[in-house]
């Protein structure tokens, strides 16, 4: 059994907001009657059996500007990664291994503040079209083009490979190396020796990994990505126990025809499938 969490959150995207719409209309397509509940690995994902949902973290009493680009002040982003780490502490109190759906990529920095302290070493495997490794973007370093800079500074136990990037530029290179990143970009996807894993894996999945051709519900456009064949097959290459996992930057104002929607929600089955997986054999 896994539970899921949604984190209505998109208060930190630097070009557009939507994401905060995701996680119900993730569920939504979850359930739609045009497709049923199977996992690839011949699981299901079943909300009355194997997945227990805890709903939605609550926000919207909070100063969020509507406005990209334009953070919360300081006290309001400091409540919402409080509230962030108490729902995910809380989430995890019960014992189940979590499947968070944001949200924009922020998210990850107080979802690891939760998950983080409790292993003695911990890998994230991320997939994105982009590193997320600037130490600010224009001054701002809660943005969802930092969270994984904030996570490596303050973890000195956490490991990082990313998978799918295409977006590499001259700072986030330098951040790279200095946190020790292991980088496999779009033209050097790693096979599936390179993806066994003695530890555990925490996977955090940007659904801009995607080429945008498969997944135009997002908030930036990245030509030259995976395939979800391609995304789908690389998550069941991780050989490892999953213990946790977040799906983030799905933008429903940029869907066309709910296609992305279906996408996410494919991929939330899979990643629910590893994590069921991983509780499956760390208890046998
Ligand atoms: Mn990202
Ligand atoms: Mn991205």
């Amino acid at each position: 059994m896994i539970s899921l969490l949604g984190i209505p959150y998109d208060g930190s995207s630097t070009f557009m907001q939507g994401a905060s719409g995701a996680p119900d209309l993730i569920r939504n397509a979850i359930q739609s009657p045009s497709a049923n509940l199977a996992i690839e690995n011949g699981m299901s994902f079943d909300l009355s059996h194997n997945v227990i949902d805890l709903g939605n973290l609550d926000f919207a009493d909070l100063d969020i500007s509507t406005q990209a680009g334009v953070p919360p002040s300081d006290a309001v982003d400091k409540e919402i990664r409080r509230r962030i780490e108490d729902g995910v502490q809380n989430a995890l109190e019960v014992g189940r291994p979590l499947l968070s759906l944001g949200g924009d990529h922020s998210v990850t920095f107080p979802i690891m503040n939760a998950i983080a302290p409790r292993y003695k070493r911990l890998t994230i495997v991320q997939f994105d079209a982009h590193p997320d490794l600037y130490n600010d973007f224009e001054g701002y370093r809660y943005s969802h083009a930092c969270p994984f800079s904030r996570i490596l500074e303050s973890y000195d136990h956490v490991d990082l490979v990313q998978i799918g990037i295409r977006t590499m530029n001259e700072h986030c290179r330098l951040q790279a190396e200095k946190f020790g990143v292991t980088v496999y970009e779009m033209s050097n996807l790693p096979s599936s020796s390179e993806l066994v894993f003695e530890g555990p894996v925490y996977v955090s999945l940007d659904l801009d990994a995607l080429d945008p051709a498969f997944a135009p519900g997002i908030s930036h456009h990245e030509p030259g990505g995976m395939s979800t064949r391609e995304l789908i097959e690389t998550i069941r290459m991780i050989n490892a126990n999953v213990i946790g996992a977040d799906l983030v930057e799905f933008n429903p104002v940029r869907d066309s025809n709910g296609v992305t929607a279906m996408v996410a929600a494919k991929l939330t089955k899979e990643l629910a499938g590893k994590l069921m997986e991983s509780a499956f054999n760390s208890r046998n």
